[in-house]
């Protein structure tokens, strides 16, 4: 019983350090500004399959290095149907950034990532085919925030989808 209070408590602090944990969120883009997105393409619809859009596309020449935003453990790089070449890091404050349309991935799964490290290149990969190379990035929080939901499309989402643009912003 005190062996699991223990653990338990342990389990706790670390859940807790992670949430407070300092993120300086960096653009992930190399050589990327504010400019390069369109600021209110966040929830945009209609957005094809996925009905509206859940996160923000970061224009930029094909081949430019895709760098992680924050440091975190790498939980998939990968191939996916819409997304194309895919990286998903799980970084502090359990939330899972997640890149998508990379021409290519250089890091593997299970390995750690610091801010700023190059994760891969800007490409169209996945269905950004009839569009100009661009990262489009996603911040998906575990814990759910119930208080951002609303009555948009897909509105209950917002509880995990938050705006990386706002982040980004946030962390200039
Ligand atoms: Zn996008």
């Amino acid at each position: 019983m005190k062996k699991l209070m223990i653990s338990a408590v342990i389990a706790f602090s670390l859940f807790m350090v992670a949430i407070i944990a300092p993120e300086n969120q960096l653009i992930p883009v190399q050589g990327a500004t504010e400019k390069d997105w369109n600021h209110d393409t966040f929830w945009y619809e209609p957005w094809g399959k996925s009905g509206v859009h859940k996160g923000i596309d970061i224009f930029s020449p094909a081949g430019k290095s895709v760098i992680a935003s924050t440091y975190g453990i790498v939980l998939f790089s990968g191939v996916v149907a819409l997304g194309g070449n895919v990286v998903v890091v799980l970084g502090p404050k359990w939330r899972l950034h997640y890149y998508a349309h990379l021409s290519d991935s250089r890091i593997t799964a299970g390995t750690l990532v610091r801010s700023s490290e190059i994760i891969g290149s800007v490409g169209n990969s996945g269905n950004a085919g009839d569009k100009p190379p661009h990262l489009h990035y996603a911040i998906i929080t575990l814990v759910p925030y119930l208080w951002r939901m609303d009555f948009s499309t897909q509105g209950w989402k917002k509880i995990f989808y938050l705006d990386p643009g706002e982040r980004l912003l946030a962390a200039m």
